[in-house]
């Protein structure tokens, strides 16, 4: 009984005039937002915008990032704190982007995860594997040296995470992942939380989700919604996909 979430990841997208048609677009269909969860993570200097146009919607809203400090002469950074006065829910932290781009080690981003829940807001830690490494057939020990870190935290910390697996090779391709091939890793991170009885833990799936594959994921046994990069640009393909949860 995990309930379902699923969230936007704007990433370096929107302008104040397109953001507000998309918001306006998520508010007038919001109301599937009462039996499962729904939330964007908007660029940092949106974020008041979200939480103006969303207030009240059901709809919540995050950021795509957060610094592991928790004040000080960190030039550039934002700290949960300052997340937490705009009512940010949720931040997403180690997208691959980060990682890849930004050299974001696993231990960092563990460390990032606990700046938010001591903030009060869920860290969404992803994972996932590059396609070389797919091919290397080495999907399962990458997912598990990310989550290492992850895991260590304990079980207290981890009752309070949202996962989502994203294979690097279905980012912004048009290639999911098959339904059977993301349940099979999201079974694997199942397992590894089960040790930490964290059973209820939810695992998002992202990577080319769209509204025509949206449902077959989710009818996945340990897939718990999903982590949405282009379609949550349009108002309507990313309420589809929500609607699908
Ligand atoms: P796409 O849905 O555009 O493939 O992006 C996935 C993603 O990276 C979400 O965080």
């Amino acid at each position: 009984n995990r309930r379902r979430l699923v969230i936007g990841n704007w990433k370096m997208h929107g302008t104040q005039a397109g953001n507000a048609t998309l918001l306006d677009g998520l508010r007038s269909g919001a109301s599937m937002a009462d039996d499962r969860d729904v939330a964007v993570c908007v660029p940092f200097p949106y974020i008041p915008q979200a939480s103006t146009l969303l207030q009240g919607s059901g709809i919540t809203w995050g950021a795509q990032d957060v610094s592991m400090h928790a004040q000080g002469a960190y030039t550039g950074e934002v700290s949960a704190a300052m997340l937490a006065d705009f009512a940010c829910k949720l931040v997403l932290v180690g997208h691959s982007e980060r990682r890849s781009m930004h050299g974001e080690s696993d231990k960092l981003v563990a460390d990032k995860a606990v700046a938010a829940l001591g903030a009060g807001i869920t860290p969404v830690i992803c994972v996932g594997e590059t396609l070389e490494e797919q091919q290397a057939g080495q999907t399962k020990d990458i997912i598990a040296r990310q989550l290492a870190p992850v895991l260590a935290l304990g079980a207290q910390k981890l009752a309070h995470v949202v996962l989502a697996y994203e294979p690097v090779w279905a980012i912004g391709t048009g290639l999911s992942a098959t339904p059977e091939q993301a349940q099979e890793v999201h079974a694997f991170i199942r397992d590894r939380l089960a040790g930490q009885g964290s059973a209820h833990v939810r695992i998002l799936y992202g990577g080319s989700v769209k509204p025509d594959n949206a449902a077959s994921l989710f009818a996945m046994p340990d897939i718990d919604g999903a982590l949405v990069g282009g379609a949550s640009l349009k108002a309507q393909d990313f309420l589809h996909i929500a609607a699908a949860a």
